[in-house]
């Protein structure tokens, strides 16, 4: 986390390019400009302001459409003509209504069902199921995955490729849930997968060794 109140951005040579990136799922949002006036407003307002070079005005993200991209984060580049801010977006980024104006395949990870079960267990809603289990305790969200599991298996008997989607979905939530009231996160998960991983690729080296011989 930057202290970004403290940044100082180089504007002897122009607008500083910014770039949106979506704080929790790293995708790039949108490329724009800033003057010296956006810059502090966005500072100021912690919503991402810009210098339309097209209306050669000031232009706030989501003044009309309502879609407006709180900061989270700001870093600037080696240069400092350059600035990278992370961003909660309201809604859709880009005017046409896609998430990012770059056509990316969206893609959606444990990482971002564990934020969101850290985001509620945060916020202490009562209204929200994840609370609920959460208060139940390990039993409860244990047995809820153990079911949702087996679902799948069903499904998977059934040959009914929409039944397994829905299912794993619930799955993969449940056990988002078991990992928040276990205290493991996706870090830790992905550790092990990554270790895994180089030692199947050094095995595979040796055998490589052993076939030369
Ligand atoms: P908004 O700021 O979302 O209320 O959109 C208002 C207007 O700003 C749109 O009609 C576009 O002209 C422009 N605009 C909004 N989002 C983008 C974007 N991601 N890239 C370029 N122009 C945009
Ligand atoms: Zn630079
Ligand atoms: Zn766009
Ligand atoms: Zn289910």
């Amino acid at each position: 986390m930057s202290n970004y109140a403290d940044l100082k951005p180089d504007f002897s040579k122009g607008l500083l390019t910014v770039i949106l990136q979506h704080y929790t799922n790293k995708e790039v949002r949108m490329v724009g400009y800033m003057n010296e006036e956006a810059f502090e407003l966005t500072k100021q307002e912690k919503v991402a302001w810009f210098y339309s070079r097209s209306k050669e005005r000031l232009w706030k993200k989501g003044e009309s459409s309502g879609n407006v991209q709180y900061v989270k984060d700001m870093y600037l580049d080696c240069d400092q003509d350059a600035l990278l801010i992370l961003v909660d977006p309201a809604g859709p980024t880009c005017h046409t209504g896609t998430n990012s104006c770059f056509n990316l395949e969206s893609s959606f990870t444990l990482k971002d069902i564990e934020a969101t079960i850290r985001e509620r267990a945060e916020s202490s809603d009562d209204e929200s199921y994840t609370n609920y289990l959460l208060s139940k305790g390990t039993d409860k969200i244990a047995k809820k995955f153990g079911e949702e599991a087996f679902e799948v298996v069903i499904g998977a008997k059934n040959k009914n490729k929409e039944e397994i989607a829905n299912e794993t979905a619930d799955v993969l939530y449940h056990l988002g849930v078991l990992l928040h009231d276990s205290g493991v996160s996706v870090s830790d998960v992905e550790s092990v997968l990554s270790a895994r991983h180089n030692k199947q690729n050094n095995f595979k080296g040796e055998r490589k060794d052993i076939q030369k011989w």
